[in-house]
């Protein structure tokens, strides 16, 4: 993201608790407060009601879907679709900037309470505000904002239909700002996925870029841009799983050979020129945002920051911002470096000249594309179309994966033996 850290509204704090507001026969319910994240059986619930009614006998209980129909957990399964369901709920409720309500649950059968309450169970008075419960999720969005996210979302979380009782977590693929990548495996399909891992408990900044995300993989149809598998929640976080590229992200490879890069540059003009097309900005185009794979493809991923221009109008922030982040990505991969200066901190020194490669060590029509990309003045780079016509994309506009291909075979052919070596 251009913001530098300081200048990033102040975020709440997060929220830190479960609040299950047990409904009594009549009235003066019982909030139950749990910290997120802490294992919550069917058994502990029922405990907990039997506390709040003594006098009763509850074998089972109820809440209410977002039709009002009345839905009953008498297991620990019920219970994992409750809280499933609770969580997709309070995601679009922080996204759309209102007050998270409680879990609320009707204890079944039960006859009218004696002395209720008795363990000093927190009660919530005012009925219907539980904002107390969450204050930070309600600063700072205006009410409609992402209005449209919420009825997105449910088509999103149906889109390809997983679940986490379906996949076997394996290596860590690598640890982002909001989250971390695990190569898995689907047991249905018997395919690999990498699939990211973000948990709830986090701003309202990254909870928006969570549902922007979503949006844009669940909209984008390309070769260039990585598949989408679909997103499940599961108690206090929610993972995205997508299409698993083997050969991992371009900031581990140092160096690409420029008939290698040059076709993986045409894949990344394509991939964002895709994504103009339907209006987006990508907005953290980087090499770890560039993935490869044996069979030769390159995608592009991460759309936390991305933006449909619309929804950013009068920012600073436009195509040609992607493609000079595309052209310092391809610079730094090039200038063989160990450690890669942060992107962001370039793009704050963005108004300093543009950095230059060094001439001689690389071609003419490669040199001249990257400075283009790079020049000061926003509008001077080139355009969408200006850029499939530059003499290095379309010397390299071969549709060879081959070539690719084979580079990534090699290059994890070298990992692998390195690895062996120490
Ligand atoms: P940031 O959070 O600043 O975007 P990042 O891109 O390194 O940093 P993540 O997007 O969380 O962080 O990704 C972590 C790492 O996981 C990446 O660097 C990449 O190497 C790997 N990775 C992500 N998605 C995939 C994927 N689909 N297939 C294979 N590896 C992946
Ligand atoms: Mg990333």
């Amino acid at each position: 993201m251009l913001v530098p850290r300081e200048m990033e509204p102040k975020a709440p704090p997060p929220q830190q608790q479960l609040v299950i507001r047990i409904k009594v026969p009549d009235g003066g319910d019982v909030d139950w407060r749990i910290p997120l994240g802490s294992q919550l059986l069917f058994r502990d619930v029922l405990d907990v009601i039997g506390q709040v009614l003594p006098d009763t006998t509850t074998t089972a209980f109820e809440y209410e879907d977002e039709d009002g129909d009345r839905i009953t957990v008498r297991s620990d399964e019920e219970m994992k679709a409750m809280l499933s369901y609770y969580y997709t709920t309070v995601t679009e409720q922080q996204v759309n900037g209102e007050m998270i309500d409680p879990l609320q649950i009707y204890p079944r059968a039960c006859k009218p309470p004696g002395k209720r309450n008795i363990h000093g169970l927190k009660v919530n008075t005012r009925a219907g505000s539980s904002n107390n419960s969450c204050p930070a999720v309600t600063e700072g969005l205006p009410n409609n904002s992402l209005k449209k996210s919420s009825a997105e979302l449910k088509k999103i979380l149906a889109n390809g239909q997983m679940n986490e009782q379906d996949i076997q977590y394996r290596d860590i693929l690598g640890h982002g700002n909001g989250g971390t990548v695990y190569k898995a495996y689907h047991v249905p399909s018997g395919k690999i996925l990498a699939v990211k891992v973000i948990p709830l408990d986090i701003t309202v900044e990254l909870q928006k870029q969570i549902m922007s995300e979503l949006e844009i993989l669940y909209k984008c149809d390309s070769s260039y841009i990585i598949g989408f598998y679909g997103a499940f929640f599961v108690e206090n976080r929610i993972s995205i799983c997508t299409e698993f590229m083997d050969g991992g992200s371009l900031d581990v490879y140092r160096k690409i050979p420029e008939h290698v890069l040059g076709r993986i540059s045409v894949a990344v003009v394509k991939g964002l020129t895709y994504l103009w097309s339907l209006k987006i900005l990508h907005r953290d185009v980087k090499p770890s945002n560039m993935l490869v794979n044996t069979r030769g493809q390159v995608k592009l991923c991460d759309f936390g920051v991305s933006t449909q221009p619309e929804r950013i109008a009068g920012e600073q922030y436009g195509i040609h911002s992607d493609v000079w982040s595309f052209g310092i990505s391809f610079m730094e991969i090039q200038k063989n470096q160990g450690s890669l200066m942060p992107l962001q901190l370039l793009q704050c020194i963005v108004d300093e000249d543009p950095p230059v490669l060094p001439v001689g060590e690389f071609s003419e029509p490669f040199v001249h594309f990257i400075t283009q990309c790079m020049r000061k003045l926003p509008t001077e780079r080139p355009a969408p179309e200006e850029l499939m016509v530059h003499p290095f994309v379309v010397q390299y506009n071969d549709k060879n994966a081959e070539v690719v291909s084979m580079w990534v075979c090699r290059m994890l052919e070298e990992r692998r033996s390195q690895q062996g070596i120490q």
